[in-house]
């Protein structure tokens, strides 16, 4: 079975005035629709075919730049839809676990979204911020270039994913133009919370109990 576009779990302009509707028109129905297809047409015929995505991502030095780039699209897009939502931003809740979890690696939330938004504001060209958690639960800030992430056996520092921004011009320019800052500011006000604490809960079923 072939990868999917997801559908967005909202309206087009149901993020603005933080990401207006026209760039996310194009970045789910153009760019996310382009990573997708991309990938089907590289893996169709070949081993992939019917494998998890992370487990493609997992091992994805062994296989070509096709893969890599658009494994990595595919993968990264389908979860920053679900990391944004209208209702979202601000802090996470107190009780939420990623609350508690970023006071802890992070000594504070400013202090997590000062080292965040560093990331994505000083990666150089395309890439994307992250937020993951490593496998001895504990959460770091990371970014990668182009369309890599931290489930790939490339990155300098592994781990899952658990929250992403997309700085690609693609991402900001029609509304924001250079000013790449503005953007990530911005993006703290569409933050989905409880869908980032999920995306945690699952990665460390044992953390913060
Ligand atoms: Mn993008």
């Amino acid at each position: 079975m072939a990868f999917q576009l997801p559908a967005l779990p909202y309206g087009f302009d149901a993020l603005e005035p933080h990401i207006d509707a026209h760039t996310m028109e194009i970045h789910h129905g153009k760019h996310h629709a382009g990573y997708t297809n991309n990938l089907n047409n590289a893996i169709a015929g070949t081993p992939l075919e019917g494998m998890k995505i992370e487990d493609i991502l997992a091992n994805v030095s062994k296989h070509g730049a096709a893969v890599r780039n658009n494994g990595g699209g595919y993968y990264n897009h389908s979860l920053f839809w679900e990391i944004m939502s209208p209702n979202g931003g601000g802090e996470p809740s107190a009780q939420m676990n990623i609350a508690k979890a970023i006071d802890r690696d992070f000594g504070s939330f400013e202090n997590f979204k000062k080292e965040f938004s560093a990331a994505a504001a000083t990666r150089f060209g395309s890439g994307w911020a992250w937020l993951c958690t490593d496998s001895n639960d504990k959460l770091f800030v990371t970014s990668t270039p182009n369309q890599d992430n931290p489930l790939m056996d490339v990155a300098d520092k592994k781990g899952t994913p658990i929250l992403g921004l997309d700085v690609w011009e693609h991402a900001y320019y029609l509304n924001y133009q250079n000013r790449r800052p503005d953007y990530i500011s911005a993006f703290f006000n569409v933050i989905n919370w409880a869908e980032v604490t999920k995306r945690y809960n699952d990665a460390n079923p044992g953390a913060m109990k």
